[in-house]
């Protein structure tokens, strides 16, 4: 198969972990006989530095061209000052919005050797196995009227929280999608108690559930959602949920796994005429200018968002399993990064990924 993937290291240890990604994607492409073919663009404060604007119109030129975009992490504590269109982090909102990814796809699960790392006990997270699908483009943060007014003398701030049947309608269907793949099962996440947006989402989500009659679809408010991601995470399959209950409850999702390093995301669109979906592939965490430089970022997180590239942009299930393989066995070999109380440094976790990814059969 063809695979053309645009690369955006973009700064602080986003280069340092996407290097190793990189090299792990060059060795399955090696072992399953695939055409890779890379290219590398500016994103975020290393583009500021370069061109002047943190998402360069030829960055968006060839993300529109590739088949998926894999990406670092952006934020340069220079720049922390800087007026929003001026900071690293529009470029990260731009580029999403230029691919029209609509659902961020975060992996939880738990590994046996980091079980200890995680802050719940053992034997509540073991086991823990799911995907959370959060809207990324419709809600509160985008919805109109929204800003601060006086009115008087007292001050107002007003949010407007806003989604259309249409909007509700794709990421649900990609929910059960993904769901068909796995144990069959959606979860989908409102506050249908108080709020008139989430009584139309519960209303499409049940529609489009009568899609999928093989995937099992049950309802739970935020506030209870909240709670037993923590009392029972082995519940959820597929999380289902929108814009800012997501953005909360990922974060949530995040802790359980050990280390924010871990973690890998997808940010997916429509499909493209050749068949591909749409994608943007990035690890949850940001730039993390505290370490970066030294060598000892955890790539894990970079090297599952590999593996989610391969699944759900390209459709190689063999070659995505074969890298969480890779990635399992390392952990379980014990050589990781201090953040896991590991003493390997970045190149040498992503090096012994690469020995493992080349054993795997
Ligand atoms: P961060 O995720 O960069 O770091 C939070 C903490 O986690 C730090 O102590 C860091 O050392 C640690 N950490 C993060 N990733 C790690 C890894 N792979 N291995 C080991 N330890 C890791 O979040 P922050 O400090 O709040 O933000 C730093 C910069 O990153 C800011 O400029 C922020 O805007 C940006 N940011 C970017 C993204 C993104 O590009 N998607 C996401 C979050 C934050």
């Amino acid at each position: 198969m063809q695979l053309n993937v645009l690369i955006l290291p973009g700064d602080g240890i986003g280069a340092e972990v996407t290097r190793e990604a990189v090299k792990v994607l060059q060795q399955v492409a090696i072992k399953f006989h695939h055409q890779l073919s890379l290219t590398e663009g500016l994103l975020g404060g290393v583009a500021i530095h370069k061109t002047g604007t943190p998402l360069p119109q030829e960055t968006i030129d060839l993300a529109l061209q590739a088949d998926a975009t894999l990406m670092g992490a952006v934020g340069l504590p220079e720049f922390d000052q800087a007026p929003p269109e001026k900071r690293p982090e529009k470029g990260l909102l731009g580029i999403r919005k230029v691919l029209g990814v609509y659902a961020n796809l975060r992996p939880v699960r738990s590994y046996k050797a980091l079980l200890d790392s995680s802050p719940l006990k053992n034997h509540l997270v073991d086991g823990t196995d799911m995907i959370i699908v959060r809207e990324l483009t419709g809600g509160i943060y985008y919805g109109t009227p929204r800003g601060i007014h006086q009115d008087g003398n007292e001050t107002r701030a007003i949010n407007t929280m806003t989604y259309s049947s249409s909007e509700i309608a794709r990421v649900s269907r990609m929910a059960f999608h993904l769901a068909r793949n796995r144990r069959k099962k959606v979860t989908s996440v409102d506050k249908s108690n108080v709020l008139e947006n989430s009584q139309l989402w519960r209303k499409v989500v049940v529609e489009i559930a009568a899609e999928f009659p093989d995937v099992a679809l049950d309802h739970i408010l935020v506030d209870n959602c909240a709670m037993q991601l923590i009392l029972n995470p082995r519940r959820f399959d597929i999380l289902l949920t929108e814009n800012m209950f997501g953005d909360i409850l990922s974060d949530e999702g995040a802790v359980l796994a050990g280390s924010i390093g871990m973690l890998p995301s997808a940010s997916i669109g429509d499909r493209k005429p050749s068949g591909a979906w749409v994608g943007l592939y990035e690890p949850v965490h940001g730039s993390a200018p505290d370490i970066a430089g030294q060598n000892k970022a955890n790539p894990f997180g970079a090297i599952g968002s590999v593996a989610a590239m391969l699944e759900y942009s390209f459709g190689l299930n063999e070659e995505a399993a074969a890298v969480n393989a890779a990635v399992e066995s390392v952990l379980n070999s014990g050589q990781v990064t201090a953040d896991l109380n590991g003493t390997a440094t970045t190149s040498e976790v992503g090096e012994a990924c690469r020995t493992s990814l080349r054993l795997v059969q």
